[in-house]
């Protein structure tokens, strides 16, 4: 069987790992510090703090713009539930909108579902490919859109327009004229989830990039304590002589990574540009290239003049096809031994969203996109052979149940 998506594992990260576990220190400390500044110089933004999941720095950043009952945030249809549900918990209201052809969030659809309770839009780089954030930037400083927005809470007043919170689960490595993703909106979130391309088995981190008068080091500081139960110094911290005694400023969260994560994703961070994303573009290339030649293929877009992908799953699509017959297929593909997936079930489809009253109907590019989608491996570990394994057996799937 070809596995959907196993983590690249050797001795460099096992070592680095050994080396924190015997350290006299496993939790938050100088190995996540150290991660922090390698993720800002690669991303370009003004300052990264990590965290347990990305699920946990999205939450933690819509508190902090103090997003809550009453406020509504914009979210694409088709992503993955932790999007959503974290709106949820804040007790906010998800307005989800419709997507492209591309997969991202449309900002037709954007425009449209703008009232005065939106305080932020969380735009998905679905697949690793970056959404249209010179748009989306311009979109919230609208003279009209900006008169719209309604601030409560102190950030709110200092921004002064809707807040852009990218979900770059999928996209860390992704590129828009040229610049990181991380340093292309306010804020940038990213996941390190075993299945995404850089991973710390769980994690995330909060790419900060916010404008002018914003202070980056106060809010770094402030995102400390809240990620650690509202603490003023953290467990290294207490240890110092003399520092035992700390204040709790707020009933924070405990979010915070720790330092065996961090040592995972040193040692990728390390070779992520020069080798994961070298390799990912290969297998990229080489799915197109045997893939293009059928004309019922519709090949993702990856790479354009003004974006590059971070190539985290390639997003086949079956042109003219019924999502009972995508169904079958990925059945075939499974009877041949090798492991896909879909990207994703659009969450007006799930029952708690549907019961919420949402309806698919309303969102038809998103199903379109869903119903005809196979999400074929993309990893480190994945070899050429592999990879024309996985063509193969989509090639004869396909023409087992379309003819
Ligand atoms: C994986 C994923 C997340 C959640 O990441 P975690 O680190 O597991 O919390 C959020 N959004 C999208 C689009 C994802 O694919």
């Amino acid at each position: 069987m070809i596995p959907f998506s196993p983590p690249r594992m050797d001795q460099r990260i096992v070592d680095e790992v050994v080396d924190t576990l015997f350290s006299g220190w496993i939790t938050t400390g100088p190995k996540t510090k150290k991660f922090e500044k390698m993720l800002t110089a690669y991303g370009g933004h003004k300052v990264t703090l990590c965290v347990s999941s990305a699920s946990a720095g999205l939450e933690l950043m819509l508190r902090w713009f103090g997003v809550g009952a009453g406020d509504e945030v914009i979210v694409p249809a088709y992503t993955y539930s932790a999007t959503a549900n974290v709106v949820v918990h804040c007790g906010a209201k998800v307005i989800f909108v419709d997507v492209n052809a591309d997969f991202n969030i449309s900002l037709d659809a954007i425009r449209k579902a703008i009232t005065s309770k939106t305080k932020v839009i969380i735009p998905v780089d679905i697949a690793g490919f970056p959404c249209d954030y010179d748009a989306l930037n311009a979109l919230v400083r609208e003279p009209e859109i900006q008169a719209l927005f309604n601030p409560v809470s102190r950030e709110q007043i200092e921004l002064n327009r809707i807040l852009i919170l990218s979900d770059a689960a999928h996209s860390i490595g992704g590129k828009y004229k040229g610049k990181q993703v991380g340093n292309l909106t306010d804020i940038t979130v990213y996941s390190f989830h075993a299945v995404k391309n850089l991973t710390t088995a769980e994690g995330g981190a909060v790419c900060l990039n916010l404008p002018a008068p914003f202070d980056h080091d106060e809010i770094y500081r402030y995102l400390n304590a809240k990620s650690l139960h509202g603490q003023t110094k953290d467990a290294l911290a207490k240890t110092q002589i003399g520092s035992w005694r700390y204040d709790v400023i707020e009933p924070g969260y405990k979010y915070n990574m720790t330092d065996i994560q961090a040592s995972m994703g040193i040692i990728e961070l390390e070779r992520y540009e020069s080798d994961m994303l070298v390799r990912r573009k290969a297998i990229f290339d080489r799915y197109s290239e045997a893939l293009g030649k059928f004309s019922w293929a519709e090949l993702p877009l990856f790479e354009t003049p003004e974006k590059t992908s971070s190539y985290h799953v390639y997003l086949l699509r079956i042109k003219g096809i019924y999502e009972d017959q995508r169904d079958k297929i990925i059945q075939e593909i499974f009877n041949r031994e090798v492991a896909v997936n879909v990207h994703f079930v659009p969450l007006p489809m799930m029952t708690y969203y549907k019961n919420c009253g949402y309806r698919i109907s309303d969102f038809p590019v998103a199903f379109d996109n869903y119903s005809r989608e196979i999400s074929l491996p993309v990893y480190y570990n994945l070899t050429d052979d592999m990879v024309d394994t996985v063509v193969k057996s989509v090639i004869e799937s396909v023409q087992t149940v379309i003819g």
